[in-house]
Parts: C-alpha cells; structure tokens; sequence
C-alpha cells in the first residue's frame, strides 16, 4: 500500500503509545518480579574448537511473566536500568549463576567456565567486587569458574576506575572478557591497559564470515592478535558450519550460536553436558 506522510505518522505515533504502554506496564510490574523471583538463567553452551566439546556456558537472563509470558532482556534490562533495580537485578543473577555452578558440580559434571552479562549501571555500582567475593564465599564458587563480560562502552566510560575494579576482579581469581568486540571505541592502546582475558566477537563480524572480504579480513585480524596477546578468543552468533570452518581456520578457540545450541534452561543444558561434554 502507497503510505502518505500522515500515515507514517500515525503509524508512528501508535508505535510509541504501545512502546510507553509497554514500559509502563514492564516497567511497574519489575519490582515485584523481583520480589517474587519470576526471572531465570537460560545457559548457552561455549563450544572449544576444533574438538566441539562443552567448555562454557553464558548465563542468559529471561523474565517468566504470569500474564505475557517469556519476556526477553533487551526489553527489560533497559527498564532496569533506569529505575536502578539493575543492581538487586544484577545481584540475582550473580548470586544464580553461581549456585547453578555448584549444582552442576554436585551432580557430577566436569567444572565448566560459566559468564554472566554486567550493565553499566551495575558495573559503576561502588562495592561491586566485594558483593561477587561474598556470593563467591557464599557459594564456595571457585572464582576461576566465573567469567564476567563488559562491553568496551562500559569499560570507556570512566577507563581509569574501571582498570581498577577490572583489578579488584583480577585480584579474586574472575575472568574478564570484552563482550561485542568490534562495535565500540576503544583504542588497540587501551586493550593493552585494561586486564581482561577474553576477546568475544560481536556477531554482526560472524553473521557476515564468507560474505564480505573485508569483513573476514577484520575477523581473522581480531583471532591472530588475540592470539598472539594470549587472549582467549570466542565468536559469537555461529549459526552455520562454514562459519565454524572458516573460524577453525583462523584459529578461534571457542564457538556459541544456534549452530550448536539456543540458551538452554537448566535442565536441558545439564542433557547437552550428558551428550557434548568433555571428560
Ligand atoms: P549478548 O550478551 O550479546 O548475548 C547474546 C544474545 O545473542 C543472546 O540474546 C542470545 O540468545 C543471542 N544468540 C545466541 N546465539 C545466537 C545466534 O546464533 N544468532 C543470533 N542471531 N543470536 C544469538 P538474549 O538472551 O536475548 O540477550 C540479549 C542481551 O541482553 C544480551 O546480549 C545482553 O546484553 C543482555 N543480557 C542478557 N542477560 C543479561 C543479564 O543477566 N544481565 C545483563 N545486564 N544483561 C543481560
Ligand atoms: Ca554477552
Ligand atoms: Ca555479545
Ligand atoms: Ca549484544
């Protein structure tokens, strides 16, 4: 259909209304859904190349709404965000990821690597590095088995307090990694200072791996130096296996995307383990 500009208009203006409508009603109900725990860790495995065995999981946070049903992230951690209930929020899911650590642990499978997401809000929260040695403590987590990832935005924003905190971190045994390498601004001179272990490639460079020369080009370039940094070095959104191939050639270590699995809720990852694991 032909649209006029007053049409555009309107569209757009119902798709705002429906945008506040949703914020409103998100945005009110997160408080209580808090309260009442109606939120869950979904785990999507980190695959090692080129053997293809589980070494890792994302933990991946899903809001299990009474009325609307499975809500996901990006439509509620923003909400979060900005209402501050990022920080109990963020605690949640620290304190989850870990007690699901010890669970797996408890039930047999070999010791996995699992990471949790931070928000910027939550990564400028003043005792955050004591929070995580406590629910460690708490948990009896060994501090090597968790991962936190940031994004170069978060890490920019103030770089010399975040040094700091990245060396708080350090100082407790964590990982770090730089998750969507590639979309922010930091400057190779900065990757030098910040200690971090682990470069994640943001899944627009894979989603186009084959495609666009240019494109591969900047792929193998981020694994060769993070290889050569001693980086570990892990390409997300895999969703094909000429993806994997040309990965495998250029030497990244790990793999995660739909190829190998979705997120997975607890249960269903602890069967992948059953079937992909290493021994
Ligand atoms: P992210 O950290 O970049 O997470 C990767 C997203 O890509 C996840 O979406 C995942 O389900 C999706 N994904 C995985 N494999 C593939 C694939 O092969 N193809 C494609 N197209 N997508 C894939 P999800 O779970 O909806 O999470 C979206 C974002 O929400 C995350 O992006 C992260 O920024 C944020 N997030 C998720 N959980 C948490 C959390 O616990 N805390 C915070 N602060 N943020 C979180
Ligand atoms: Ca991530
Ligand atoms: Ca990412
Ligand atoms: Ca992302």
């Amino acid at each position: 259909a032909k649209s006029t500009g007053h049409n555009l208009y309107f569209v757009y203006e119902n798709k705002m209304a429906d945008n506040i409508n949703a914020h409103l009603t998100l945005g009110g109900g997160l408080r209580k859904a808090i309260d009442e725990e109606e939120f869950v860790l979904h785990y999507q495995p980190k695959i090692r190349l080129p053997d293809e065995a589980v070494v890792g999981a994302e933990a991946l946070i899903r809001w299990l709404h009474p009325e609307l049903g499975m809500i996901s992230p990006d439509q509620f951690i923003p909400l979060a965000e900005e209402s501050g209930l990022i920080l109990p929020l963020g605690e949640w899911v620290i304190r989850r990821a870990c007690r699901q650590l010890q669970a797996w642990r408890e039930a047999g499978y070999p010791p996995i690597k699992l990471s949790v997401n931070l928000s910027s809000r939550q990564f400028m929260q003043a005792d955050l590095v004591d929070m995580v040695q406590r629910i460690l403590q708490e948990t009896g987590v060994d501090s090597e088995y968790l991962e936190l990832e940031l994004t170069e935005s978060m890490l920019m924003a103030d770089a010399q307090q975040s040094i700091e905190k990245l060396h708080g971190f350090r100082k407790l045994g964590l990982t770090l990694s730089i998750d969507d390498f590639g979309t922010g601004y930091s400057s190779l001179a900065y990757l030098k200072k910040f200690p971090i272990q682990t470069l994640k490639i943001d899944r627009s460079f894979i989603h186009d791996l084959g495609l666009d020369s240019d494109n591969d080009a900047i792929v193998k370039a981020t694994v060769a130096m993070a290889n050569s940094l001693n980086l570990k070095v892990i390409a997300e959104g895999v969703e094909s296996r000429a993806q994997v191939d040309v990965l495998n050639s250029y030497k990244c270590q790990e793999v995660q995307g739909y190829l190998f699995s979705k997120p997975l809720c607890s249960h269903e990852f602890a069967l992948y383990m059953d079937t992909h694991g290493f021994s």
